[in-house]
């Protein structure tokens, strides 16, 4: 998964930039990227890790211009190498032109086959170079023209931002599977709430922000203005903003992930508050799965922090029953998801959750995550929680059974790996050793984000979604040797 985050007509482009992007770290942790542009040419910097450690204030001076795009990664296809790290940048017979990615496309590599036996050489394996290809072998007259003949031969995810020295692009794919959203900038306006007259070059008025969340809008002092529409190609540049759909129209189906895990909570995509969906799913998951004779006098909720704690509340809230911190989480350990080996993975968990004794002694304890991937961190929390005093551990996830992997652009390991893939809810219970173990249903999840959009009177009357991970219902054919690639032993 990644984020990216672009602003066009602002004297500090690559800092707002930079601020977005630590807005957005959230979505990748493992390479960080800003490309800028003085109106003639184009400046890169990327960097490994996170983007607070990558860019200080020395390297935000190499990115002169009023125009910026950025990225934070986290890798799906592609190892992890600062080679794969985004934004691309390159020259080409059309000028310069970088392009930041968000998604997964399905069909690249029979693409890159092609390319290569017609000649292109690949500097990358990122599924995103194939973009920059198809975009230098087109015939387009304009870079808009180009990205779109390029992006109708590719199929699956993709929110993008591509930058010329001239102005930027953002697109999001026919289904919008990744979510995009477009804000404005008083322009002279520094981080800072401050403001100066616009310098010439700079837009007259207002500049445009895109990022892959609104949470980027507010350290930047910016105003969320609309979701980027699936299929729709918005234009900025000197002239201002035009907006296009040049894709054969198609359903809607953004990730319900999105919701789930990945966006902060302080987010809206779609018109639905990430928060009040997680909220939402804490209240539905106890009534489809309530805890037999709770009450507050012996029983609390606890979140496995920070992914649980909005359903925790609205679990909580509705069973009214005491919310309580039964566990610590370290400040200093990031998303410990992907490890080498499950033997760290088991240690990475003790090394980011603590039980808080005093919370947790003689109590039925109902602890709510957001999901259960492999099953080591719920496996090992309830072993803690015991081994704390918690009398009874009852498991509550915000989600359904995780059991297919990601095609879209969300790291997730292979469909064996997949412990809800291959066992039954009580199978897995009894490898937690919980007392109980109860999941929201796919129908409890998708009305938790109806509820939220008619909450915020935008529900659009077109709800569908992508539950890929949790149905197998993808909505974007896989080609045959990428399925290969993450199907590996099933
Ligand atoms: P596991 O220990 O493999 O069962 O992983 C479950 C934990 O990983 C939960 O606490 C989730 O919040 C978190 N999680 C789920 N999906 C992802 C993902 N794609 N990337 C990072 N963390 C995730």
């Amino acid at each position: 998964m990644c984020g990216i985050f672009g602003v066009y007509g602002h004297r500090e482009a690559a800092n707002i930039t930079y601020l977005g992007l630590h807005a957005l770290q959230h979505r990748g942790q493992e390479s960080a990227g800003i490309v800028s542009s003085d109106g003639e040419r184009l400046f890169t910097l990327r960097k490994m890790g996170l983007v607070q450690a990558g860019f200080g204030s020395s390297e935000i001076e190499q990115l002169p211009g009023a125009a910026a795009i950025g990225h934070v990664r986290y890798s799906t296809a592609g190892g992890s190498h600062i080679k794969n790290a985004q934004p691309f940048a390159v020259d080409y017979q059309g000028g310069a032109v970088a392009v930041a990615h968000n998604g997964n496309l399905t069909n690249h590599e029979p693409l890159r086959r092609r390319l290569e036996e017609q000649g292109s050489i690949f500097q990358s394996n990122s599924d995103t170079e194939v973009i920059v290809h198809l975009i230098a072998k087109s015939r387009g007259a304009t870079l808009a023209e180009r990205v779109i003949e390029a992006l109708k031969q590719v199929e699956g995810a993709y929110s993008l931002l591509f930058m010329e020295p001239r102005g930027i692009l953002a697109v999001r794919d026919p289904m919008g599977i990744r979510p995009l959203c477009l804000g404005v900038l008083p322009a002279g306006s520094s981080p800072d709430g401050s403001s100066q007259p616009p310098l010439a070059g700079e837009g007259e008025r207002r500049s445009y922000v895109v990022a892959s969340e609104p949470a980027a809008f507010e350290l930047i002092g910016a105003t969320p203005l609309r979701d980027i529409e699936p299929g729709e190609v918005v234009q900025i540049d000197e002239s201002g903003m035009t907006s296009s759909r040049p894709f054969a129209a198609a359903a809607r189906r953004m990730c319900l992930f999105e919701y789930v895990y990945f966006a902060r909570p302080d987010s809206a995509l779609e018109g639905a508050s990430v928060y009040q969906v997680r909220k939402l799913c804490g209240k539905k998951l106890i009534e489809e799965h309530p805890v037999e004779g709770a009450n507050a006098d012996d029983c609390v909720v606890l979140p496995v922090p920070d992914s649980g704690v909005p359903a925790a509340i609205g679990l909580a809230q509705q069973a009214r029953l005491p919310y309580e911190m039964g566990l610590i989480r370290s400040h200093y350990v990031g998303r410990t998801f992907i490890e080498p080996s499950q033997s760290i993975r088991h240690f990475g968990v003790k090394l980011k959750l603590a039980p808080n004794r005093v919370a947790l002694q003689g109590k039925r304890v109902i602890v709510v995550d957001d999901s259960i991937v492999r099953g080591t961190t719920s496996r090992k929390l309830v072993g803690m929680l015991r081994g704390a005093g918690a009398r009874e551990v009852h498991v509550r996830i915000s989600s359904p059974p995780t059991k297919w992997p990601c095609f879209y652009g969300i790291d997730t390991p292979t469909r064996s790996e997949l412990i809800a893939s291959s066992h039954s809810v009580e199978e897995i219970r009894r490898y937690l050793t919980a007392d109980s173990l109860g999941y929201l249903s796919l129908d409890g999840l998708a009305a938790a984000v109806r509820e939220a959009e008619s909450a915020a009177g935008t529900a659009n009357g077109q709800p569908g979604h992508c539950h890929a991970c949790f149905s197998g219902d993808y909505p974007v054919a896989i080609a045959s040797d990428e399925r290969h690639h993450h199907l590996r032993v099933v």
